[in-house]
């Protein structure tokens, strides 16, 4: 499979890469992003003969379908780490929550959150690249959550490849800091900054664009990559467990072979939604795919209406931290598929320097008849955790958006797959107060008050930080990140 450029080419990028490139480099020309040049239409066929199979071999049959340029050992390795998931035998769960609706729990991993899907063989991957090559990789993160452990943790202790991440102190869950700060390898830094994550983002972006700084990684042979979510190395991973969801459905014979259903995704930089997208593409039954968001709702926005518009808009922070973003960067890669390179450049270049697009009626409906939208307020959230709970289910408050969308989306009477994407344990206070109202300071007050009133008990990986040694404990000013990120080197 090769990828070409989601804006055109400008003469100098070239005019296809590979996967391995594609994951290496991934900004293309205009500041565009690499897609597939085509996908293969896999159709009923390739669901029936995978009804009986696991996860890795579903994964590895569509892996090795869409010819990407790495070495099937490499990709039975990265594979293989979905083993070390709560159930080696089935990664993704899915589970019946209310008639015709189905949670697809995608947070069974080392970090108990979804970025863990991929990222756990993504890691693997981008080292075997950078081995092959003889080159040494930095990978900078900034982080608000999520992304930040999931990244520690597969990198930790891969050859040819460190990581700096960077997250705003006192701006993340407790559960989450301790997951970065408590990471003890020697190829991985954590900094804290003094400010906010749009302070680290901005560093991040500057130290990016910095000509001494890239020289100075060039004098030690050291390139810089990214592992954020616009990289195909990470989406490609997405669209397995959409495959494997559905499947999951005619196993347990809720639905039919080639029966249509709703998938309904909490969403923020769009990968998940991208990843159903290219697996509907590729012939799964898919009605349509319903985009939930929370008060950051300009996804709502731009399906419903045709425009998006940032021009008086700001990032309000949510219960649902993940999905608080205003520039939704894998939407570009819709936008290619449905309207051509000459007006993906033209519509990124009029959201980059007026904030705003709007799509024509007829391209609105090309986008209407494939995503539904919806958004849900803290609030509606925890009722919606609250009344979940009551009749059995656990749930955190990203997953909470999907009921929402659900019930004004889902307007046919088909079966829904609602995806979970983070355990209880990551954002623990907003859930207890959902369930008894209690408004706990700290983490680990909440955890052990869900853990009280639900009767369950907190699992060990997130138990066990509390008591972990701090072995990154740098938090300075961003002016001074360079400098920090040079003595680490
Ligand atoms: C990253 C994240 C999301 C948003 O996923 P996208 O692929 O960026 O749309 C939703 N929920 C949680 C818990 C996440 O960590």
């Amino acid at each position: 499979m090769k990828f070409i450029e989601t804006r055109g080419n400008d003469g100098v990028h070239p005019s296809e890469v590979t996967f391995s490139e594609a994951i290496l480099s991934p900004i293309a020309s205009f500041g565009g992003l690499y897609v597939p040049k085509e996908l293969p239409y896999l159709g009923v066929a390739f669901l029936t003969k995978h009804l009986n199979s696991s996860y890795k071999e579903l994964a590895k049959d569509l892996l090795t379908t869409l010819a990407i340029d790495i070495e099937p050992s490499v990709i039975d390795e990265a594979l293989s780490l979905y083993d070390k998931f709560d159930d080696s035998s089935n990664p993704v769960p899915v589970v019946k929550v209310r008639d015709d609706l189905y949670v697809s729990e995608l947070y069974h991993g080392p970090t108990r959150a979804f970025k863990d899907m991929a990222l756990q063989p993504f890691g693997v991957v981008l080292s075997s690249i950078a081995q092959k090559r003889g080159e040494e990789y930095l990978i900078l993160a900034a982080t608000s959550g999520d992304t930040g452990p999931a990244a520690l943790e597969t990198f930790k202790n891969r050859p040819n490849v460190r990581v700096v991440c960077l997250y705003p102190d006192g701006g993340t869950s407790d559960v989450q800091r301790l997951q970065m700060v408590t990471e003890d390898a020697p190829n991985l830094k954590v900094i804290g900054i003094h400010g906010d994550f749009d302070d680290a983002q901005s560093a991040l972006k500057k130290l990016l664009g910095s000509v001494t700084f890239k020289a100075t990684l060039k004098s030690k042979n050291i390139s810089l990559s990214a592992a954020n979510s616009v990289n195909f190395g990470r989406i490609i991973f997405q669209i397995i467990y959409h495959i494997h969801s559905y499947l999951e459905l005619v196993r347990q014979s809720v639905i039919v072979m080639d029966e249509k259903i709703y998938l309904d995704v909490p969403s923020g930089n769009f990968g998940n939604a991208l990843g159903g997208y290219y697996a509907t593409k590729m012939g799964l039954p898919i009605e349509k795919i319903i985009i939930a968001s929370n008060e950051n709702n300009v996804l709502t926005r731009l399906i419903n209406s045709g425009h998006y518009d940032l021009r008086n808009d700001k990032v309000v922070p949510t219960t649902s931290p993940a999905m608080d973003i205003l520039i939704s960067s894998n939407v570009e890669r819709i936008l290619f598929d449905l309207f051509g390179t000459v007006r993906t450049k033209e519509l990124m270049q009029g959201l980059e320097n007026e904030r705003f697009y709007a799509l024509s009626d007829d391209e609105t409906m090309k986008l209407q008849a494939l995503f539904s939208a919806d958004y849900c307020n803290g609030a509606e959230g925890k009722g919606y955790i609250k009344e979940a709970y009551d009749s059995g289910y656990l749930m955190d408050p990203h997953t909470a958006t999907c009921f929402k969308a659900y019930d004004c989306c889902a307007t046919k009477p088909l079966k829904t797959i609602v995806y979970s994407t983070a355990e209880w344990t990551k954002f623990s206070p907003t859930i207890a107060n959902a369930l008894t109202g209690e408004s706990d300071a700290n983490d680990i007050d909440a955890l052990k008050s869900i853990a009280s009133t639900a009767n369950i008990s907190i699992p060990s990986m997130i138990q066990g930080l509390f008591s972990k040694p701090i072995v990154q404990d740098t938090v300075i000013d961003k002016e001074n990140i360079e400098t920090e990120i040079l003595k680490f080197l």
